[in-house]
C-alpha cells in the first residue's frame, strides 16, 4: 500500500440536480494525483481538492501530445452500495496504451488504491437515480519540460470523477450517422488502438462537419475508405438476419470494454457473433436487401447507442425504420442491469468499493 496523503476541500460543492447531469459537465470535490520521474519512481501520491494543476509550459504534453486517458464507471446499486464495472480491464488498457505512448503506467496497486480512496472520499457524488453513474477519467500526461523530441522522463497520473446522466441528449433514441470518406481517425501503425488524446484531436473536425450537416456521429472507415472501423467514440455492431458482426480489432480500432462485454453476453446467449472485417459496401448492400435488422454503437458513456440512419453515397439509409431494435434493448438492459445490481453478476464484472 502506498501512503496517499489526503487534503480535503474546505467547503464541499452543492451536488448538481441528478436529472440534469448530462455527461462530463460536473467534477467532484477532489482528484487523485501521482507523479513519476525516471530514477525516482512514483512519488507524491495524493488526493487534493479538484482544481488547476501546475505543469511546466515546456511539458511534452503541450507540444508533442503525450497524453492518454481511460473512461470507466462506478454505479450506486439498488442496496445503496457503490461498485466499479471492470476496473481491471481499464487498468490493463491504460498500461498497454502507456507503453505505445512512451509514458509510465502506474503499477496496478497504485491505480486501484487511488481509484478506491478517491471514490470513497467523493462517495456522495455517486448519483442515486436510475441510468446515472459516476464517470471516472484516469489520465496520463508527459510532464517533463524539454523541447527536444523524445519521450518525457516524467509522467503525471490523474484521476478525475464526474457524475453522469445519459450521454446523448437524445437519450436512447437512435442516432443519425455520417459515413466519413474524407477524414481519417487512425491508420495502421498509428495510435488508433490506444485511448490517446491525439485520436480525438484528429476526429474533431469530421464530427463538427457531420453535426453541421445534421448527423450526431461519424462512421469511421479505414485507410482505403472501405473497411468499417468505429462510430464516433464507440465500437460498432451490425445485426444481420444470420450473424452479428463487429469489426475485428485490426490495430487501428480501439478495443472497447463495452464491445468485449457485449461479445461475451452474445456468446452466453448462443447468438452468432463474429469479429471480422466488414465493409461499408457490404453493409449498404445488405441493408438494401433487408438483411440488416439493427446497428448500434457501444461504449462506456452510452453503453448502447442505436443507429437509426446511415448516410452513404448521398443517401440516408434508415435501419429498422429508425427505431431502437429488440436486441439493442435487450443488451442495454442486460449490461445496465448487471451494473445496477438488478441482474446477478455471473461474469465477475463488478468490484465493490472498499
Ligand atoms: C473509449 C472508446 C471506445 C469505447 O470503449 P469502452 O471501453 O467500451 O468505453 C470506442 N472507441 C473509441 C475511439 C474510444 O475512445
Amino acid at each position: 500500500m502506498t501512503n496517499i496523503s489526503t487534503t480535503l476541500v474546505n467547503s464541499p460543492k452543492a451536488l448538481p440536480p441528478s436529472d440534469q447531469l448530462g455527461f462530463g459537465q460536473y467534477f467532484t470535490d477532489h482528484m487523485f494525483v501521482a507523479k513519476y520521474a525516471e530514477g525516482k519512481g512514483w512519488y507524491e501520491a495524493s488526493i487534493v481538492p479538484y482544481g488547476p494543476i501546475s505543469v511546466d509550459p515546456g511539458a511534452s504534453v503541450f507540444h508533442y501530445g503525450q497524453a492518454l486517458f481511460e473512461g470507466m464507471k462506478a454505479f450506486r446499486q439498488q442496496d445503496g452500495k457503490v461498485v466499479f464495472f471492470r476496473p481491471e480491464f481499464n487498468y490493463h488498457r491504460l498500461a498497454e496504451g502507456a507503453e505505445r505512448m512512451c509514458l509510465q503506467a502506474p503499477p496496478m496497486e497504485l491505480f486501484m488504491q487511488g481509484l478506491h480512496e478517491l471514490t470513497k472520499v467523493d462517495e456522495r457524488w455517486v448519483p442515486h437515480q436510475p441510468n446515472t453513474s459516476l464517470y471516472i477519467r484516469p489520465t496520463l500526461i508527459g510532464t517533463e519540460a524539454f523541447l527536444g523530441v523524445r519521450p518525457s522522463r516524467e509522467t503525471t497520473f490523474l484521476i478525475l470523477l464526474s457524475p453522469a446522466g445519459s450521454y446523448f441528449s437524445e437519450g436512447a433514441k437512435p442516432v443519425k450517422i455520417w459515413t466519413e470518406e474524407k477524414y481519417l481517425r487512425a491508420a495502421p501503425g498509428g495510435l488508433g488502438a490506444v485511448k490517446a488524446g491525439a485520436n480525438y484531436a484528429s476526429s474533431l473536425k469530421a464530427a463538427l462537419e457531420a453535426k453541421q450537416k445534421g448527423y450526431a456521429q461519424v462512421l469511421w472507415l479505414d485507410v482505403e475508405r472501405l473497411g468499417i472501423e468505429e462510430v464516433g467514440t464507440m465500437n460498432v455492431f451490425f445485426v444481420f438476419n444470420n450473424e452479428i458482426v463487429t469489426p475485428a480489432l485490426n490495430g487501428s480500432i480501439l478495443s472497447g470494454g463495452t464491445r468485449d462485454a457485449i461479445i461475451q453476453v452474445l456468446k452466453k446467449k448462443n447468438l452468432p457473433v463474429v469479429e471480422r472485417r466488414i465493409t461499408i459496401t457490404e453493409v449498404i448492400e445488405r441493408l438494401a436487401k433487408g438483411e440488416l435488422k439493427e446497428a448500434f454503437g457501444t461504449g462506456t458513456a452510452a453503453v448502447i447507442s442505436p443507429i437509426g440512419v446511415i448516410h452513404y453515397n448521398e443517401k440516408d439509409w434508415a435501419i429498422n425504420d429508425n427505431e431502437t431494435g429488440p436486441l439493442s434493448n435487450e443488451l442495454y438492459k442486460e449490461i445496465t442491469g448487471i451494473q445496477s445490481g438488478a441482474i446477478k453478476d455471473s461474469m465477475g464484472w463488478i468490484t465493490p468499493l472498499t
